[in-house]
């Protein structure tokens, strides 16, 4: 049984398990902490090593959620964080950086993404983001919330090409970045990060985990209808992967479950259900973000 793998962009030769775990409302005490912990843990045992994180995240208590998960095996795991847009001028990045770094307890970064599009000059952050590249702190940098105009904008700053992915939501009940955003990360192989993949926000129309046509599709798979929802999100176009989706689970058995969706593939009558159900538009919307 082959798992899902995405290759991450043309300036690194990093291939990553095609599902990974988010960390938002870690560390605000909603659910135990040692469960948080022992969940990014067991999610690294099945394979998800790509762990995302961001100094945004209950104000840095979820990076330190995830440096104690990774203490002793920081090697397992490909970890991203996220710079927030006024922090991320030419100073302001490198420290916020390091004190991310500090929380994770980690001397590096794989992957550093600006959170959305802001006011400091794209040519100052990855001015910044090349320094700590430098200085071994960052291994790789990406973007996130970046709409078609901000991924072309980026795309004439100099250093854009080692941009490695953009990460904005996508989930079945919100496919509006297949009109434009999806097809022109594809021609110039900037790979996506799927957040909220379990649709617990944005998008419209019924919460797909809770629809029970979705549930009785799932059923007739022998699949959850999370394990459905990720599989779809992560499915290959044209035979090739290029979303990486990062449900997060504090929950372990949400993790074993999430992670049994790297050995779905899902057959063309299924995908055509989906479609179905949850129609792509057919014209372009503004992103979708939370
Ligand atoms: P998700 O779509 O991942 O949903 C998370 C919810 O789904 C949690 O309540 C979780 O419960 C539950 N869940 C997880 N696995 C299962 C399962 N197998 N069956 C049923 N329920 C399940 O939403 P998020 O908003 O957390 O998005 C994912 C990640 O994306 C974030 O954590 C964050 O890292 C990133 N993100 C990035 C943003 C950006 O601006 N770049 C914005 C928003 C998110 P439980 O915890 O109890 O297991």
């Amino acid at each position: 049984m082959s798992l899902a793998t995405v290759s991450l962009g043309i300036s690194t030769p990093d291939t990553l398990p095609a599902i990974g775990q988010g960390t938002w409302f870690m560390g605000e005490g909603r659910a135990p902490r040692s469960r948080e912990i022992a969940a990014l843990q067991r999610g690294l045992e099945r394979g998800l090593r790509l762990i995302d994180t961001a100094e945004m995240y209950a104000d840095g208590e979820a990076e330190s959620v995830v440096g104690e998960a990774l203490a002793g095996r920081r090697d397992q795991a490909y970890v991203v964080s996220k710079v927030y847009p006024w922090n991320a001028s030419s100073s302001g990045a490198i420290a916020a950086c390091e004190a991310s770094l500090k929380r994770l307890n980690t001397d590096y970064l794989d992957l550093y993404l600006l959170h959305w599009p802001g006011n400091v000059p794209l040519e100052e952050t990855l001015e910044a983001f090349e320094r700590l590249t430098n200085a071994g702190k960052i291994r790789h940098f990406g973007v996130s919330n970046f709409d078609v105009e901000d991924m072309q904008a980026l795309s004439s700053v100099p250093g854009s090409s080692h941009c490695a992915v953009n990460q904005v939501l996508y989930h079945l009940a919100s496919r509006g970045i297949e009109v434009a955003l999806r097809p022109w990360q594809r021609q110039h192989r900037i790979p996506l990060m799927a957040y909220c993949p379990l649709a617990q926000a944005g998008g419209v129309g019924p919460d797909p985990l809770r629809d029970p046509e979705l549930q009785a599709l799932a059923a007739e798979h022998q699949l959850s209808p999370a394990q459905l929802l990720l599989a779809w999100a992560i499915r290959p176009i044209d035979g090739s992967r290029d979303v990486i989706a990062i449900p997060k689970a504090a929950t372990p058995d949400h993790v074993d479950d999430n992670a049994k969706a790297l050995e779905v593939t899902l057959d063309e009558a299924t995908l055509a259900r989906l479609d179905e159900l949850y129609p792509a538009p057919s014209t372009r919307v503004p992103l979708d973000i939370v």
